[in-house]
Protein backbone atom coordinates (compact mmCIF):
# COMPACT_ATOMS: atom_id res chain seq x y z
CA UNK A 1 0.00 0.00 0.00
CA UNK A 2 1.24 3.25 -0.91
CA UNK A 3 2.09 5.81 1.23
CA UNK A 4 0.22 9.38 1.83
CA UNK A 5 1.68 11.53 0.12
CA UNK A 6 2.31 14.83 1.37
CA UNK A 7 2.02 17.77 -0.34
CA UNK A 8 4.92 20.18 0.53
CA UNK A 9 6.27 22.29 -2.52
CA UNK A 10 9.99 21.69 -4.00
CA UNK A 11 10.73 18.61 -2.07
CA UNK A 12 12.35 19.62 1.00
CA UNK A 13 14.17 17.50 2.77
CA UNK A 14 12.64 15.52 5.72
CA UNK A 15 9.60 15.32 3.81
CA UNK A 16 7.43 13.19 1.22
CA UNK A 17 7.54 10.31 3.95
CA UNK A 18 6.61 6.62 1.42
CA UNK A 19 5.42 4.96 4.82
CA UNK A 20 2.03 4.37 5.49
CA UNK A 21 2.06 4.74 9.26
CA UNK A 22 -0.43 2.14 9.50
CA UNK A 23 -1.85 3.88 13.10
CA UNK A 24 -4.58 1.62 13.29
CA UNK A 25 -2.51 -1.23 14.07
CA UNK A 26 -0.25 -0.09 16.20
CA UNK A 27 -1.91 -1.02 19.17
CA UNK A 28 -2.39 -4.55 18.29
CA UNK A 29 0.68 -6.63 19.64
CA UNK A 30 0.17 -9.35 17.85
CA UNK A 31 0.50 -7.63 14.34
CA UNK A 32 3.81 -5.75 16.07
CA UNK A 33 5.07 -9.08 16.74
CA UNK A 34 4.52 -11.14 14.09
CA UNK A 35 5.77 -8.07 11.81
CA UNK A 36 8.78 -7.75 14.05
CA UNK A 37 9.99 -11.46 13.40
CA UNK A 38 8.72 -11.33 9.75
CA UNK A 39 11.68 -12.09 7.23
CA UNK A 40 10.52 -9.67 4.68
CA UNK A 41 10.41 -6.81 7.50
CA UNK A 42 13.33 -3.98 7.29
CA UNK A 43 15.41 -2.29 10.08
CA UNK A 44 16.95 0.42 10.61
CA UNK A 45 19.74 0.47 13.45
CA UNK A 46 20.49 3.57 15.36
CA UNK A 47 23.82 3.94 17.38
CA UNK A 48 23.61 6.96 19.86
CA UNK A 49 21.00 8.22 17.70
CA UNK A 50 22.86 8.07 13.96
CA UNK A 51 21.38 5.82 11.11
CA UNK A 52 23.24 2.83 9.46
CA UNK A 53 24.34 4.09 6.11
CA UNK A 54 25.91 2.46 3.46
CA UNK A 55 26.04 2.18 -0.36
CA UNK A 56 27.34 5.10 -3.47
CA UNK A 57 24.72 7.17 -3.06
CA UNK A 58 24.91 6.46 0.46
CA UNK A 59 20.90 5.42 2.04
CA UNK A 60 20.03 4.43 4.98
CA UNK A 61 20.80 0.56 5.64
CA UNK A 62 17.59 -1.82 6.27
CA UNK A 63 18.60 -5.06 7.79
CA UNK A 64 16.07 -8.29 8.30
CA UNK A 65 15.09 -8.83 12.08
CA UNK A 66 16.99 -12.37 12.42
CA UNK A 67 19.86 -9.86 10.87
CA UNK A 68 20.17 -7.20 13.74
CA UNK A 69 20.59 -9.96 16.83
CA UNK A 70 17.22 -8.39 18.13
CA UNK A 71 16.69 -9.32 22.13
CA UNK A 72 13.34 -9.40 23.92
CA UNK A 73 14.90 -5.38 26.07
CA UNK A 74 15.82 -4.50 22.32
CA UNK A 75 13.54 -0.89 21.64
CA UNK A 76 11.99 -1.03 18.33
CA UNK A 77 9.58 1.42 16.93
CA UNK A 78 7.03 0.35 14.47
CA UNK A 79 7.43 3.47 12.08
CA UNK A 80 4.86 2.13 9.08
CA UNK A 81 4.47 -0.58 6.05
CA UNK A 82 6.54 0.28 2.71
CA UNK A 83 5.40 -1.70 -0.21
CA UNK A 84 4.03 -4.74 1.87
CA UNK A 85 6.95 -4.58 4.24
CA UNK A 86 6.94 -3.64 7.77
CA UNK A 87 9.51 -0.75 8.44
CA UNK A 88 11.27 -0.54 12.17
CA UNK A 89 13.63 1.66 13.96
CA UNK A 90 16.23 -0.35 16.52
CA UNK A 91 18.28 1.52 19.23
CA UNK A 92 21.17 0.29 19.99
CA UNK A 93 21.66 2.33 22.77
CA UNK A 94 25.40 2.75 23.99
CA UNK A 95 25.66 -0.90 22.69
CA UNK A 96 29.84 -0.61 21.73
CA UNK A 97 29.89 -4.11 20.58
CA UNK A 98 26.97 -4.31 18.63
CA UNK A 99 27.55 -1.33 17.19
CA UNK A 100 30.95 -2.71 16.05
CA UNK A 101 29.58 -5.95 14.92
CA UNK A 102 26.69 -3.73 12.54
CA UNK A 103 29.59 -1.69 11.22
CA UNK A 104 29.77 -4.41 8.91
CA UNK A 105 27.43 -3.69 6.68
CA UNK A 106 27.73 0.30 6.85
CA UNK A 107 28.98 3.09 8.95
CA UNK A 108 26.81 4.64 11.89
CA UNK A 109 26.44 8.57 10.37
CA UNK A 110 25.30 11.68 11.98
CA UNK A 111 22.03 12.45 10.06
CA UNK A 112 22.50 15.75 10.10
CA UNK A 113 25.53 15.89 8.02
CA UNK A 114 24.06 13.33 5.89
CA UNK A 115 21.20 14.63 4.74
CA UNK A 116 22.26 16.09 1.77
CA UNK A 117 23.98 13.35 0.69
CA UNK A 118 20.70 10.61 1.54
CA UNK A 119 17.69 10.58 -0.99
CA UNK A 120 14.88 11.82 -0.56
CA UNK A 121 12.37 9.22 1.09
CA UNK A 122 14.60 7.28 2.91
CA UNK A 123 15.99 10.16 4.64
CA UNK A 124 12.54 10.79 5.87
CA UNK A 125 11.97 7.20 7.29
CA UNK A 126 15.65 7.52 9.28
CA UNK A 127 14.67 11.19 10.49
CA UNK A 128 10.97 9.69 11.96
CA UNK A 129 13.28 6.71 13.66
CA UNK A 130 15.44 9.57 15.07
CA UNK A 131 12.54 11.69 15.96
CA UNK A 132 11.02 8.77 17.84
CA UNK A 133 13.84 6.93 19.14
CA UNK A 134 15.28 10.57 21.03
CA UNK A 135 11.64 11.09 22.51
CA UNK A 136 11.93 7.41 23.78
CA UNK A 137 15.16 8.38 25.67
CA UNK A 138 14.11 11.50 26.71
CA UNK A 139 10.57 9.95 28.00
CA UNK A 140 12.01 7.43 30.15
CA UNK A 141 10.05 8.62 33.53
CA UNK A 142 6.84 10.15 34.13
CA UNK A 143 6.33 13.76 33.67
CA UNK A 144 3.58 13.83 36.64
CA UNK A 145 5.07 11.44 38.82
CA UNK A 146 8.50 10.69 37.83
CA UNK A 147 7.77 6.63 38.02
CA UNK A 148 9.72 4.88 34.66
CA UNK A 149 7.51 4.52 31.72
CA UNK A 150 7.43 1.70 28.97
CA UNK A 151 7.22 1.51 25.74
CA UNK A 152 3.34 0.56 24.01
CA UNK A 153 1.85 0.70 20.50
CA UNK A 154 4.76 -0.24 18.52
CA UNK A 155 6.90 2.30 20.06
CA UNK A 156 4.55 4.90 19.41
CA UNK A 157 3.07 5.51 22.99
CA UNK A 158 4.59 5.25 26.53
CA UNK A 159 2.69 4.73 29.74
CA UNK A 160 3.56 5.28 33.26
CA UNK A 161 3.85 2.35 35.85
CA UNK A 162 2.61 3.76 38.47
CA UNK A 163 0.00 6.63 37.47
CA UNK A 164 -0.58 4.99 33.82
CA UNK A 165 -0.50 8.22 32.59
CA UNK A 166 0.19 7.97 28.52
CA UNK A 167 2.27 9.99 26.78
CA UNK A 168 2.58 10.59 23.06
CA UNK A 169 6.11 11.62 20.69
CA UNK A 170 5.97 15.43 20.60
CA UNK A 171 7.00 17.83 18.07
CA UNK A 172 7.90 21.19 18.97
CA UNK A 173 6.49 23.69 16.76
CA UNK A 174 9.55 26.56 15.76
CA UNK A 175 8.38 29.48 13.33
CA UNK A 176 11.56 30.31 11.01
CA UNK A 177 11.12 32.93 8.69
CA UNK A 178 12.55 35.26 5.78
CA UNK A 179 12.03 39.09 6.80
CA UNK A 180 11.75 41.13 3.90
CA UNK A 181 11.53 44.69 2.91
CA UNK A 182 10.76 45.51 -0.43
CA UNK A 183 13.54 44.22 -3.19
CA UNK A 184 15.42 42.89 0.08
CA UNK A 185 15.87 40.21 3.10
CA UNK A 186 17.21 40.24 5.97
CA UNK A 187 19.56 37.31 6.83
CA UNK A 188 21.17 36.71 10.00
CA UNK A 189 23.95 34.94 11.88
CA UNK A 190 23.61 33.55 15.51
CA UNK A 191 26.20 34.36 18.14
CA UNK A 192 26.32 30.88 18.10
CA UNK A 193 27.33 30.20 14.06
CA UNK A 194 30.37 30.66 12.62
CA UNK A 195 31.75 33.93 11.41
CA UNK A 196 31.14 33.10 7.74
CA UNK A 197 27.13 31.84 8.28
CA UNK A 198 24.00 33.45 7.79
CA UNK A 199 20.68 32.79 7.09
CA UNK A 200 17.01 33.49 8.12
CA UNK A 201 15.99 33.89 11.56
CA UNK A 202 14.01 31.49 13.67
CA UNK A 203 12.89 30.71 17.35
CA UNK A 204 10.38 28.10 18.80
CA UNK A 205 6.60 29.77 19.47
CA UNK A 206 5.79 29.82 23.01
CA UNK A 207 2.35 28.89 24.72
CA UNK A 208 -0.79 30.74 23.86
CA UNK A 209 0.94 32.35 21.14
CA UNK A 210 -0.39 32.17 17.26
CA UNK A 211 2.15 31.40 14.44
CA UNK A 212 1.87 34.51 13.16
CA UNK A 213 2.39 35.93 16.81
CA UNK A 214 5.12 34.25 17.09
CA UNK A 215 6.81 35.16 13.76
CA UNK A 216 6.51 38.82 14.65
CA UNK A 217 7.75 38.69 18.39
CA UNK A 218 10.91 36.64 17.24
CA UNK A 219 11.47 38.97 14.18
CA UNK A 220 10.62 41.99 16.80
CA UNK A 221 13.06 40.45 19.42
CA UNK A 222 16.16 39.79 17.36
CA UNK A 223 16.09 42.01 14.84
CA UNK A 224 14.01 45.64 16.06
CA UNK A 225 11.70 44.68 13.37
CA UNK A 226 7.64 45.57 13.00
CA UNK A 227 6.60 42.22 10.78
CA UNK A 228 3.44 44.34 8.72
CA UNK A 229 2.62 40.89 6.76
CA UNK A 230 3.07 37.09 7.46
CA UNK A 231 2.57 34.38 4.95
CA UNK A 232 2.91 30.79 5.10
CA UNK A 233 5.21 28.99 2.94
CA UNK A 234 5.86 25.30 3.88
CA UNK A 235 6.85 22.84 6.92
CA UNK A 236 9.71 20.79 7.46
CA UNK A 237 10.35 18.21 10.35
CA UNK A 238 13.75 18.97 11.77
CA UNK A 239 14.20 16.09 14.26
CA UNK A 240 17.16 17.61 15.59
CA UNK A 241 15.66 16.60 18.25
CA UNK A 242 12.53 17.16 17.98
CA UNK A 243 11.03 20.19 15.85
CA UNK A 244 8.49 21.07 13.20
CA UNK A 245 9.88 23.82 11.24
CA UNK A 246 6.98 26.09 9.93
CA UNK A 247 8.56 28.66 7.10
CA UNK A 248 7.12 32.24 6.60
CA UNK A 249 7.85 34.96 4.52
CA UNK A 250 7.79 38.47 6.89
CA UNK A 251 7.00 41.94 5.12
CA UNK A 252 8.48 44.42 7.40
CA UNK A 253 7.54 48.43 7.57
CA UNK A 254 11.42 49.55 7.79
CA UNK A 255 15.35 48.68 7.28
CA UNK A 256 16.39 49.71 10.34
CA UNK A 257 17.85 47.17 12.81
CA UNK A 258 17.96 46.84 16.45
CA UNK A 259 20.19 43.38 17.03
CA UNK A 260 19.62 41.63 20.09
CA UNK A 261 23.43 40.56 21.07
CA UNK A 262 22.41 37.78 23.26
CA UNK A 263 20.82 36.18 20.08
CA UNK A 264 22.49 37.28 17.21
CA UNK A 265 25.71 38.72 16.12
CA UNK A 266 25.14 40.35 12.96
CA UNK A 267 22.18 41.05 10.45
CA UNK A 268 22.30 42.02 6.81
CA UNK A 269 19.54 42.95 4.47
CA UNK A 270 20.43 41.07 0.67
CA UNK A 271 19.45 41.84 -2.67
CA UNK A 272 17.88 38.97 -4.94
CA UNK A 273 21.12 38.98 -6.73
CA UNK A 274 23.10 38.76 -3.25
CA UNK A 275 20.76 36.45 -1.51
CA UNK A 276 21.49 34.09 -4.83
CA UNK A 277 24.92 34.37 -4.79
CA UNK A 278 25.11 33.73 -0.85
CA UNK A 279 23.30 30.48 -1.68
CA UNK A 280 25.09 29.81 -4.74
CA UNK A 281 28.27 30.13 -2.77
CA UNK A 282 29.65 32.40 -4.86
CA UNK A 283 30.04 35.30 -2.00
CA UNK A 284 33.40 35.27 -1.04
CA UNK A 285 33.64 34.71 3.02
CA UNK A 286 30.17 34.19 3.21
CA UNK A 287 28.02 30.90 2.97
CA UNK A 288 24.26 30.38 3.77
CA UNK A 289 22.05 27.70 4.89
CA UNK A 290 23.08 23.79 3.45
CA UNK A 291 20.29 22.55 1.07
CA UNK A 292 18.51 20.01 3.66
CA UNK A 293 17.33 23.51 5.32
CA UNK A 294 13.74 24.86 4.80
CA UNK A 295 15.89 28.02 5.28
CA UNK A 296 18.03 27.76 1.60
CA UNK A 297 13.94 26.92 0.11
CA UNK A 298 12.80 29.85 1.65
CA UNK A 299 15.78 32.06 0.45
CA UNK A 300 15.88 30.79 -2.96
CA UNK A 301 12.13 31.10 -3.62
CA UNK A 302 12.15 34.65 -2.81
CA UNK A 303 15.15 35.03 -5.08
CA UNK A 304 14.65 33.34 -7.56
CA UNK A 305 14.42 35.27 -11.13
ZN1 LIG B 1 3.14 8.58 36.42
Amino acid sequence: MAGICAKTPAMIPFTGNPLNRLSEKRAEESFIAEKLHAGDSLVLPFFQTMPLIDGDPPAPFFLPPGQCGLTGSDLTVFLGMREGRAVFALDIGEDAARAEWLTGFGKFLDLRSAAPLLPLPDLTIASQGKGLLEWHARSKFCGRCGAPTSSHDGGNKRVCSRCGVEDFPRTDPAVIMLATHGEHCLLGRNVKWTPDFLSTLAGFVEPGESLEEAVARELHEEAGVIATSVRYFASQPWPFPAALMLGFFAEVESKALTLDPAEIAEALWFTKDEARALLAGTMPGRRGPSTAAIANFLIRAWAKK
